[in-house]
């Protein structure tokens, strides 16, 4: 599996969507999320907080402007 880095061009927080690579199911995730998000699909692990911008380990789609 390729992990694509995609830069968001805007340095604010943002809801971005994200497929898991295992099963293809798709979620909404906030940029800056304090938690660990794991696909509601099959468990496998979405994305992983950090100190700021949480490491997105499935396919980012794109952002959603809130
Ligand atoms: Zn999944």
């Amino acid at each position: 599996m390729k992990r694509q880095n995609i830069m968001i061009p805007k340095p604010r927080s943002a809801f971005l969507s994200v497929q898991c690579e295992k099963c293809g199911e798709k979620t909404v995730i906030f940029s800056h999320t304090t938690t660990n998000i794991n696909c509601k699909s099959c468990g496998e692990l979405l994305a992983e907080r950090s100190g700021s911008l949480a490491n997105i380990k499935g396919k980012t789609l794109g952002a959603l402007d809130q």
